[in-house]
């Protein structure tokens, strides 16, 4: 009798789970293991909606091994450890994890090497459509401008997509916790796992995502990127079943998949671009805690910024559009750090990710790898481009939703009780001719 463990880490999923797939495939009985980190909490990361999510995502992953027969082992402490413990228990020849790119995720990897050797197999494009490396530049070890990775990308050949294993067996008598419970800081939190993703993708209508996906109040976009976070759903699959759809809203769905892996394989390449700037930029940041407070309370005097900063507090999300326009704000009105914008989202968003956040806050904030550094958007212009007749403003900012058509753009003309703009109007765009001077 072969045993295997199937070491879930950020794969939180049965349908197309090389981990899992192949422990099922290659062994007798398989030990489906969850361990949570402690040290995700000490390094700042276990914020609460991630933690409800992720409690959300364990409880579903459960219910779904037992209904083929098996369930999860769940422990608490250092995965490496744990995960030695189960093999030795269970007798297990081998264990199967998926490869990481953040250097939290690598830690983990050469710590169960040590202690797992030769019965570690580690394998690829399980977080990802690609693995990071498998498509390089001549010379060099990654990309670091989008367009030809994108390129390369689209023509590199993909694993084949896994179905879910229809049975799986699971030694008796492994000692486990309980599915853990947290208290999200969102009160309109999405619910987490496998069955909630996979009922969202089949709700979403993805015809509409061309012509829709910058509509900030048609709230067009597929909203799953919580589920491909904690990977509850698989991006080879999303991008195998949107091309299949064809069309033109599939297409651009399946670009910012290859946005996703870009920016993960510039991640795992230099782990450290998720603290230092990728590019140097001339000038100092601006520090002024009480505008910061303003901003991360969505009072910044500019409702189409204060629009999304509520959004993200209320749902733990953000839309894409309002994502930029408030990381601009930020960085290229307000002059201050990208460090700063990025920490606050990390700690509301249930999407927060290493790779994604970091590195778009790094593109907004000209450090990362726009190829126009100096790009600036002006908040008034990106509100009446994407939010033409106010409802996205109006519906995070009901206290303005009196304010006639564009006008609740600009409170400062009818409702003198608002918060007064953090920047005047008339400064805005020289503020703005700053920021593009400094980047
Ligand atoms: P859709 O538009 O439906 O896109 C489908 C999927 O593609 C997303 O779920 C996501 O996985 C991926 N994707 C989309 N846009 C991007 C992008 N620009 N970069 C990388 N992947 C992308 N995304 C995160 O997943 N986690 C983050 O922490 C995160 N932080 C961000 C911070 C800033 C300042 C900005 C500008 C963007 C950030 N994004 C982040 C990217 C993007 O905003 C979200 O992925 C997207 O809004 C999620 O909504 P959706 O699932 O409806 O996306």
């Amino acid at each position: 009798m072969t045993v295997a463990v199937a070491l879930f880490t950020q794969d939180l999923r049965l349908h197309d789970n090389p981990v899992l797939h192949t422990a099922a495939r290659t062994a007798d009985q398989v030990v489906p293991l969850f361990v949570l980190d402690p040290d995700v909490a000490a390094v700042g990361f276990a914020a609460p909606n991630r933690q409800a999510f992720l409690a959300d995502c364990l409880t579903d992953l459960d219910g779904s091994l037992r209904r083929i027969g098996s369930r999860l082992v769940l422990r608490h402490g250092d995965p490496a450890e744990h995960t030695a413990r189960v093999a030795t228990e269970t007798g297990a020849d081998t264990v199967h994890v998926a490869a990481g790119v953040s250097a939290f995720a690598r830690r983990r990897e050469t710590r169960l090497r040590r202690l797992l050797g030769g019965r570690l197999h580690v394998h690829d494009a399980v977080l990802t459509v690609l693995p990071p490396g498998q498509i390089t530049p001549v010379g060099r070890d990654h990309y670091t401008v989008f367009t030809p990775y994108h390129r390369a990308w689209e023509q590199a050949p993909r694993r084949t997509v896994h179905g879910p294993p229809q049975h799986l067996q699971t030694p008796d008598g492994i000692a486990g916790t309980q599915p853990p419970t947290a208290r999200p800081h969102s009160p309109a939190l999405p619910p987490g796992g496998e069955r909630a993703a996979r009922e969202q993708w089949r709700r979403w209508d993805i015809d509409d995502y061309a012509d829709l996906h910058n509509d900030l109040a048609a709230d067009a976009t597929s909203r799953l990127s919580p589920y491909l976070h904690f990977g509850c759903l698989s991006a080879g699959e999303l991008t195998a079943r949107a091309l299949k759809h064809g069309g033109q809203g599939a297409a651009a769905f399946v670009r910012q998949l290859a946005w996703r892996d870009f920016h993960h394989q510039l991640l795992a390449a230099r782990p450290q671009a998720a603290h230092r700037d990728h590019r140097s930029r001339d000038g100092h940041w601006h520090r002024d805690e009480r505008e910061a407070e303003d901003w991360r309370n969505g009072r910044t005097g500019y409702p189409i910024v204060d629009a999304g900063m509520r959004q993200l507090q209320h749902e733990g999300w953000m839309h894409n559009r309002a994502r930029l326009i408030t990381a601009s704000f930020l960085t290229k009105t307000l002059h201050h750090d990208w460090r700063e914008g990025a920490a606050h989202f990390l700690r509301l968003l249930v999407d927060g990710d290493l790779a994604n956040n970091q590195l778009n806050w790094q593109w907004v904030a000209g450090t990362g790898t726009d190829t126009r550094p100096n790009r600036v958007l002006n908040p008034l212009r990106q509100a009446d481009r994407y939010d033409p007749d106010g409802t996205y403003v109006r519906r995070w900012v009901p206290e303005l939703a009196h304010l006639p058509g564009t006008l609740v753009h600009r409170p400062w003309l009818l409702a003198p009780d608002y918060p007064a703009p953090l920047v005047a109007p008339e400064n805005l765009t020289a503020r703005l001719r700053t920021a593009r001077a400094l980047a």
